[in-house]
């Protein structure tokens, strides 16, 4: 599969059972449909996303992509995440797949760590 952002090479990587498709050259991360949740509530799968921020703000900038999974092309949609407005991403209404820039992932997840522990002690 290639990058749908900078059409490089996107190489399987695979976190505890999890695959998940990481860009060579961007570090562009994608996730097939559920794949992002399970991650999302693994401890250390931010370790996944090792590109540089700079680069994802850069790429994030670029819209209009197509879903490297289906076909015929889809666009995908951008979206913002519900409870962090600053994190876009982009979905294919098709197959559900949802790509994220470089270090996006690790800005996601670090929400997701302090509700835990917020939840720790508000009980
Ligand atoms: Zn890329
Ligand atoms: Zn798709």
């Amino acid at each position: 599969m290639n990058c749908p952002k900078c059409r490089h090479y996107m190489k399987r990587i695979e976190y505890r059972g999890i695959e998940i498709d990481r860009c060579t050259r961007c570090y562009g991360l994608w996730f097939d449909n559920f794949e992002l949740e399970e991650l999302n509530h693994l401890t250390g799968s931010e370790v996944i996303d090792i590109g540089d921020t700079d680069l994802g703000h850069e790429q994030n900038a670029r819209t209009h992509i197509l879903c490297p999974q289906c076909s015929p092309p889809v666009l995908m949609r951008s979206e913002s995440d519900k409870k962090q407005p600053h994190i876009q991403f982009e979905r294919c209404p098709k197959c559900k797949g949802v790509y994220f820039d470089a270090g996006e992932f690790r800005d996601y997840k670090e929400l997701t760590i302090s509700e835990f522990f917020k939840s720790i002690f508000s009980k």
